[in-house]
């Protein structure tokens, strides 16, 4: 009889995949109207754009572009990158930065460079999935901070700070991801305020600030004196260009940005030439606000859609909030109600959207639930709340 090789990581076991990936894949069938996936809509890529940026990446730079290059990346899109994180109140130069397989791996990088096994991580409550599972395979003990409508509640965080003594603080202030929430501004100085005296990192994970559709922009955590030499901030082309490119970044202090490139170069020794320098190709030649202008010209139409029929969908007595930006909108059905078995009549109604539960951590709340508004159409939209209002009266 041959021997078993040994038992996998404990880790394997206890990060579970993601709940919602199997919510997407029950509503991948054709004809389903899904406000449950997280996806940016496809038909706005900018598909030519990206193709002639490619070629010339291939036939001007080939030897370049096809070569292993260096773990921080391509200086020229590491310039791009500064300038414009620069021009949203940040000074940024290249040096600053750490291009990153999409800001997911730049999350992976800090956990893995901040994170012993049994460290405490403080979380907004509901957060991001995949940072739940990241904070998971880091043997982290993750502790959720209370919040309301406009997200962490500074006295909370406070008292969170000085009894769980976590060694960083996870968000993700603008246009937050189940929520669609932004942390207004005096509770940024204040989360600011409290690294700062008490002593922790933060990781500012920003993939939808650009996706501004009405409202004065909030400035970073990360530009507050306080957390300067503190946080972490990831950004994403995955929004604003295509996340089938994987391109994101770190913009972080010098010594967690370096402890972090050696992070990366154990996991992929750097992220992909071709794409970097396509990237930066394209970024050169193309006005990426006017392309942005149109993308939140699409979606504030689109969230305005779901806004104005959730109403007569919903069952009466829910609430939800209405987002200045990003993809989601939140809701909460009336007491009593769990937005699971609804997910049942209204899946066989061939429309979706994502149960909240999943999202948080401890005690969950399964009256919520998340609607994403990027993928389809007004029309498409409309026709998917007429659905959902059949299911709701079952
Ligand atoms: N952070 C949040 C809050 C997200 O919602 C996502 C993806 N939707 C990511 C990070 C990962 O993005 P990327 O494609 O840049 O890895």
């Amino acid at each position: 009889m041959p021997a078993q090789p040994p038992a996998f990581a404990a880790r394997a076991h206890t990060v579970g995949g993601s709940p919602v990936r199997e919510i997407l894949a029950l509503t991948e069938r054709p004809g389903v109207i899904s406000f449950a996936g997280g996806l940016p809509a496809p038909e706005l890529f900018d598909a030519e754009g990206l193709r002639a940026a490619y070629a010339e990446a291939l036939s001007h730079s080939a030897s370049r572009a096809l070569q292993y290059s260096t773990t921080e990346g391509a200086p020229e899109l590491r310039e791009i990158v500064a300038a414009r994180v620069t021009a949203r109140g940040l000074e940024t130069t290249a040096d600053d930065l750490l291009i990153t397989t999409g800001s997911q791996q730049a999350l992976t990088l800090v956990a893995t460079t901040l994170l012993d096994p049994g460290d405490t991580v403080l979380v907004e409550n509901p957060t991001y999935l995949a940072a739940l599972q990241c904070f998971g395979h880091a043997g982290a003990r993750v502790v959720a901070v209370p919040c309301d409508e406009n997200g962490i509640i500074p006295q909370a965080l406070e008292e969170a700070v000085r009894t769980e003594r976590p060694k960083l603080l996870y968000c993700v202030p603008t246009f937050q991801n189940p929520t669609g929430r932004t942390l207004p501004a005096a509770r940024r100085a204040a989360v600011a305020e409290i690294a700062e005296r008490l002593g922790i990192w933060l990781i500012e994970d920003d993939p939808y600030g650009e996706l501004r559709y009405e409202g004065g922009s909030v400035p970073w955590l990360a530009a507050h004196p306080g957390a300067q030499d503190r946080t972490a901030l990831l950004g994403s082309f995955s929004k604003t260009m295509a996340p089938g490119l994987r391109l994101g970044w770190l913009r972080a202090p010098a010594a967690l940005r370096r402890a972090a490139g050696i992070a990366k170069q154990a996991a992929d020794l750097h992220t992909s030439t071709v794409d970097q320098i396509a990237a930066a190709r394209y970024l050169d030649r193309t006005d990426l606000d006017a392309h942005l202008h149109k993308i939140r010209g699409a979606y504030r139409e689109r969230r305005d859609a779901l806004l104005s029929g959730l109403g007569e969908a919903l069952p009466t007595g829910s609430t939800w909030n209405r987002p200045e930006g990003g993809m989601f909108i939140w809701a909460r059905l009336p007491q009593g109600l769990d937005s699971q078995d609804l997910l049942k009549s209204a899946v066989a109604q061939d429309v979706a959207y994502v149960p909240g539960a999943p999202f948080f951590t401890g005690t969950p709340d399964h009256a919520t639930l998340r609607l994403s508004f990027t993928t389809h159409t007004p029309q498409e939209i409309s026709e998917g709340l007429r659905r959902l209002a059949r299911a709701v009266r079952g």
